[in-house]
């Protein structure tokens, strides 16, 4: 039987974190689990920045970004770290839908308003603007190097237990509980959870896959990919750089483009430019951490075409996962003990508090996920 717990949350990455911390304001007794030590640069959280950019327009996401900036800032005035740089937001290229989100978030009270390339060129003019761009001044840069320790550090600080370089390599799932097999430099250990939280990011199909007992765990399938972002060094020392994205549109000169660019100042790091979601698919315990030459080449050249203020050939290459679903919404859900927190889709960390405080809530029966969440969709 080994010792028995309440909630066991697998994974000490953004979600995981969150789901404690959210957990542990509720004075629910917590254990979180994480395979690797404190910020690790193996999974999907590291790093100093990600963009809170606001350009949603789905009800449930609009909902979740009014819900998560209140949220940061209570993990802020709880923790004393700042968490988020309001730099604002600025998407730009031929995106239909820029006025379905400016209406959205508007209506939401999120600012959002259209400014003429040149407006924008002279407000920002380490970027090339050529067509009208949506600025969200209430966007902004988050800091996972600030955020997941803050989490950890709160939710210990109500009694959470938080144990690094612990892995799971068993789960055992019942009808009421779940026996979990736990290895870390003290030897092999096994729990009994009442309810288990599974945000293991990249490894969650191979977690579940294995997982045996009476009840089966089904989700969306997950693709893994590397992604390889770059930080480029600041050429223009007195340019103002919000963070931005970048829709292609069809005309040829989009042709070597892998996909939309999205990218922010990195203090003290240079600009980050990256493709979303097209990196190499991979095993996360087979990774090489080197980039793809020929999406890098694009990359530069994309630099060299759109961003004046970097130097296109001085840059700094990030390796990082994407856990993407068929359709790039979250999985959010729980069957059985199970609490399934995944398929982030390389879009998860804007809305990581809430996404915790949705855990938390499908942990304690207190309500269940938005519907394109579900796990059976
Ligand atoms: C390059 C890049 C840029 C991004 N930019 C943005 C952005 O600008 N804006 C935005 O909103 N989002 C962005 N994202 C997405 C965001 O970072 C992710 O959605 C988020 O970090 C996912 O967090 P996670 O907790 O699900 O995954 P992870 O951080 O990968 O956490 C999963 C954790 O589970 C642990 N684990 C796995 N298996 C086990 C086990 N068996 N036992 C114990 N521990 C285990 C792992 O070690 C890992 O620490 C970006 C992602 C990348 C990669």
């Amino acid at each position: 039987m080994g010792t028995m717990l309440d909630t066991v949350v697998i994974g000490g990455g953004a979600m995981g974190s969150a789901a404690a911390w959210a957990l542990s304001r509720r004075g629910r007794q917590v254990t979180l689990v994480e395979q690797f030590g404190p910020g690790h640069k193996i999974g999907a959280s590291h790093g100093s920045t990600r963009n809170l950019n606001p350009g949603y327009f789905r009800p449930e996401y609009v909902a979740m970004l009014a819900e998560g900036l209140s949220l940061w800032e209570d993990l802020e005035q709880e923790s004393g770290e700042q968490v988020l740089a309001r730099t604002g937001i600025v998407n730009h290229g031929p995106d239909p839908r820029l006025p379905e989100v400016a209406a959205a978030l508007n209506q939401a009270g999120i600012r959002a308003e259209f400014l003429s390339p040149a407006e924008a060129g002279e407000r920002w003019r380490g970027i090339r603007f050529d067509q009208q761009a949506l600025h969200m001044p209430d966007g902004g840069q988050l800091n996972p190097e600030a955020a997941l320790p803050a989490f950890q550090r709160l939710a210990r600080a109500r009694g959470a237990e938080i144990r690094h370089h612990t892995k799971v390599v068993e789960l055992q799932v019942m009808a009421n509980d779940v026996r979990l097999t736990l290895e870390s430099a003290a030897g092999t250990e096994v729990v009994t959870a009442a309810q288990v939280i599974v945000t293991a990011g990249g490894w969650t199909e191979k977690l579940l896959a294995g997982a045996g007992g009476s009840t089966g765990v089904r989700i969306p399938k997950l693709r893994v990919t590397q992604e390889q972002p770059a930080h480029f060094r600041v050429a223009d020392e007195g340019a103002a750089w919000p963070g931005f994205n970048h829709a292609p549109g069809t005309a040829a000169e989009y042709k070597n483009w892998y996909s939309p660019v999205y990218g922010m100042q990195t203090p003290g790091e240079g600009i980050k430019a990256g493709w979303h979601g097209v990196g190499p698919v991979v095993d996360p315990d087979r990774r090489t951490f080197q980039p793809e030459p020929a999406q890098l080449a694009a990359l530069q050249d994309y630099a060299r075409a759109w961003l004046p203020g970097v130097d296109a050939d001085s840059f700094e290459a990030i390796s990082c996962t994407y856990t993407t679903t068929p359709d790039e919404d979250f999985i959010l859900d729980r069957i059985g003990p199970v609490v399934i927190g995944a398929g982030f889709s390389g879009h998860g960390f804007k809305f990581t508090p809430v996404v915790g405080r949705i855990l938390a809530d499908l942990a304690t029966g207190t309500r269940p996920a938005p519907e394109i969440f579900r796990a059976s969709r």
